[in-house]
């Protein structure tokens, strides 16, 4: 038999990849503090044969939602903690790399949730993965319930755990609890979601879960990234929201994206975090977030809880950008949330929406596709923080209505399951 060549079978993969339209462009920019969401980018320019282009853009899809990166307390309290401390932590959390810093955010994070006890990561990707698979290898047998639509971290985390795993349709409850009836009761079970899908900004009725699990003996597994600073009393999340927060029994938050630092959490009760902390091996074996990061991600978790304008401010402007894209017929799908998927169906047409929008009008929004949707799902999808104002929307939508073809053009009509849902005309 022939030997493989690693470097012939692996750049033949990322040549199809690409040939398929596929590759994702990375662009870079500077998110400036003054002047954002006005930021300087350097992107490649078609009319200039593909010339790096420098220019002063509107950014529309950062996951910075609050504008907490930028947070002058925030940023204050890091870089005192780095004069103090210095900038790594040292060790993992065992070898020397424990912080008052660390302490007091893990307490702070339990506090927030109003759950016994807390966490924390390198990253939410990294706590999905690492949580799910711990909790599964200690449970022979367990049978894993995941949504249609998880995140590839808890689909990563379910993978390696080598647990059987029924998927049910998106926020399909009846579908889910069939599933659940077919399965042993004595069988461990695990139901895993998320509160807010991040590329529809679609909204879950986590109550309704809770209920279902607690009816079938299962435990309830709560990705919160997208909500946490954003949705319920304090912004505490969608479960907080909707009045089940005690209710879930594990609930994965991210520092990254309302809190605007990085790294990730699980809330849950003390046994749970108990377990965790004994045998999860991507909270044992790795390094400890930077003390500055833990410091600055409690100050910000102090500051967002009291952010009501904040959240009142992001729910109006979204509404108002909802409402704009109906009047002018431009497809999009409908939420409460802050995240505002403007749908161009084919992959190709989102990366030409998204390219004209750079050249012509000075505003950046990336455009999604396969295979972080499904094939004739491509979309922009918008995010709308505090300093988005409205003129920023009346100039974006009078953009959107220069760029989007209004004729729909979709690659792929086996798999069109959004376009329900989306306002489309
Ligand atoms: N869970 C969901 C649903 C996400 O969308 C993401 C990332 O965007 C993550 C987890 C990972 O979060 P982090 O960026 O903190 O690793």
């Amino acid at each position: 038999m022939e030997k493989i060549n690693y470097k012939i079978f692996l750049t033949k993969i990322v040549q199809k990849f690409k040939l398929e339209g596929f590759q994702r462009k990375f662009t870079p920019l500077y998110r400036e503090v003054d002047t954002f969401p006005l930021s300087k980018i350097n992107f490649f320019n078609s009319k200039k044969n593909d010339k790096v282009t420098s220019a002063n853009l509107k950014i529309w899809c950062t996951n910075d939602y609050l504008n907490m990166s930028h947070n002058p307390d925030v940023i204050n309290e890091m870089i005192s903690v780095i004069k103090r401390v210095g900038t790594g932590s040292g060790g993992t959390r065992n070898i020397s790399g424990t912080t008052p810093y660390h302490e007091t955010l893990e307490k702070t994070i339990a506090e927030f949730h109003k759950k016994d006890d807390a966490i924390v990561f390198t990253s939410a990707y990294g706590a999905n993965q690492t949580s799910i698979w711990t909790l599964c290898k200690s449970m022979e047998n367990i049978c894993v319930f995941s949504d249609q639509l998880n995140h590839a971290s808890l689909i990563q985390g379910i993978k390696n755990s080598g647990s059987e795993c029924k998927i049910f349709k998106h926020n399909d409850l009846a579908h889910l609890e069939k599933l659940l009836l077919d399965t042993d009761i004595s069988r461990p079970k695990l139901i895993i979601f998320e509160s807010l899908y991040s590329m529809d900004g679609t909204i879950t009725e986590v109550h309704k879960y809770a209920a279902l699990a607690k009816k079938y003996n299962a435990l309830t597994y709560l990705d919160e990234v997208h909500a946490v600073g954003l949705y319920g009393e304090n912004g505490r999340g969608v479960a907080a929201h909707f009045g089940a927060s005690h209710d879930i029994d594990i609930i994965n938050g991210t520092l990254a994206k309302a809190f605007g630092q990085i790294g990730g959490y699980i809330v849950a009760e003390k046994y749970i975090i108990n377990y965790l902390r004994s045998f999860a091996p991507g909270f044992i074996f790795t390094t400890s977030i930077m003390p500055s990061v833990a410091a600055a991600a409690t100050k910000s978790i102090s500051i967002v809880a009291k952010a009501n304008d904040k959240r009142k401010y992001i729910k109006d402007q979204a509404d108002y950008l909802r409402n704009k894209l109906r009047i002018n017929r431009i497809p999009f799908i409908n939420s409460d949330s802050h995240i505002v998927p403007v749908m161009a169906y084919d992959s190709d047409l989102s990366r030409i929406y998204s390219q004209e929008l750079l050249e012509r009008f000075k505003i950046y929004v990336q455009p999604i596709f396969y295979p972080t949707v499904p094939k004739g799902e491509a979309r922009l999808r918008i995010t709308i923080t505090p300093k988005h104002s409205k003129q920023d929307i009346d100039d974006l939508i009078e953009s959107l209505k220069q760029v989007v073809r209004f004729e729909k053009k979709v690659d792929d009509s086996a798999s069109v399951m959004h376009q329900n849902k989306a306002l489309s005309i």
